[in-house]
């Protein structure tokens, strides 16, 4: 625990909805004690992360849908938040709100030795650019599909409209989240398909391995989830606030522990 003090930092996840979020499990492991869903709906995002510090808080993760809000507020960015256009991590102190992306760093990390000559990413999303942009400085040859192919155009990469092999595919839609959208109907592959990769990630995450994972790991393919993606990335965030080593064994473990949520309170103020 970084301080057993009841006046510790506090920190959380904002998000609309978040109830979803293994971030608090993962984060309180890790020590920071005073971590918590911060549900807060897009018209009241700014408002609410200008008076985070005043109550206390010392740093933010951000996720769906104010990533790009979360930039816009900053006063001051990284090279990497600026770029991508989205920031997953605020600090606060001093009056200033820095913002911070380690969704794309989390990806390299996550990723490990791994060839990344060649890679298709899926998605023009939030998490698309971040991975497209990532991927392009590892040294990838980067392509995009996404459904609504207009939007993939903005993302500096090749866009494509039909499946192409690579050494990595990188899932960054939200196809798999739900019931109502599946990787072989909603995505341009077939399940034999994915033996043209290496490597198949899916930043998705679900209790028990998206469709795409298992059927990528049925073929004997290398694969990386989604619950991996959030260690790393929240890994890096945690690096960033505290100055010290994440945890990494004990983020993994408490973020693949569905028991865990149970005893995060969803209350943003508790
Ligand atoms: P986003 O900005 O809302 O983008 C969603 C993307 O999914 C768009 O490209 C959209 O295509 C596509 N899409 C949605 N429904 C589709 C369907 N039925 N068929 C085909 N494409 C569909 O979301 P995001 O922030 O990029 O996040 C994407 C996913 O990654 C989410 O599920 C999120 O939870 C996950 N994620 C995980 C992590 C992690 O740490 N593991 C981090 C970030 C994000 P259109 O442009 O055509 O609408």
């Amino acid at each position: 625990m970084l301080s057993d003090a009841g006046d510790a930092p506090r920190y959380g996840v904002l998000g609309w909805p978040v109830g979803h979020s293994r971030s608090p499990a993962m984060m309180r492991a890790a020590g920071l004690e005073r971590y918590q869903r911060l549900p807060v709906a897009p018209a009241v995002f700014a408002e609410t992360v200008r008076a985070l510090h005043g109550a206390g808080f010392r740093g933010a993760n951000v996720t769906i849908p104010h990533k790009e809000a979360a930039l816009a507020l900053a006063t001051t960015a990284s090279d990497a938040a600026r770029e991508i256009g989205a920031a997953n991590t605020l600090s606060f102190a001093d009056g200033e709100i820095s913002a911070e992306n380690t969704d794309a760093p989390g990806l390299i990390a996550a990723l490990g030795g791994r060839p990344l000559g060649s890679a298709l990413v899926l998605g023009a999303g939030g998490s698309a650019r971040a991975a497209v942009w990532a991927l392009q400085r590892a040294g990838a040859d980067v392509a995009v599909w996404n459904r609504t192919r207009q939007r993939a155009e903005g993302l500096g990469a090749r866009v494509v409209s039909a499946a192409i092999g690579a050494d990595v595919l990188v899932n960054c839609t939200s196809v798999g989240l739900d019931r109502s959208s599946t990787p072989f109907k909603d995505l341009p592959l077939e399940a034999d398909w994915l033996t043209n990769y290496t490597t198949v990630v899916d930043l998705v995450y679900r209790a028990g391995a998206t469709m795409l994972i298992r059927a990528a790991a049925q073929r004997g393919i290398d694969t990386v989830d989604g619950l991996e993606i959030l260690v790393r990335q929240g890994a890096l965030s945690f690096t960033h606030w505290t100055g010290q080593a994440a945890p990494l064994t004990t983020m993994r473990t408490a973020a693949h522990d569905l028991g865990s949520e149970a005893r995060c309170s969803p209350n943003p103020f508790h």
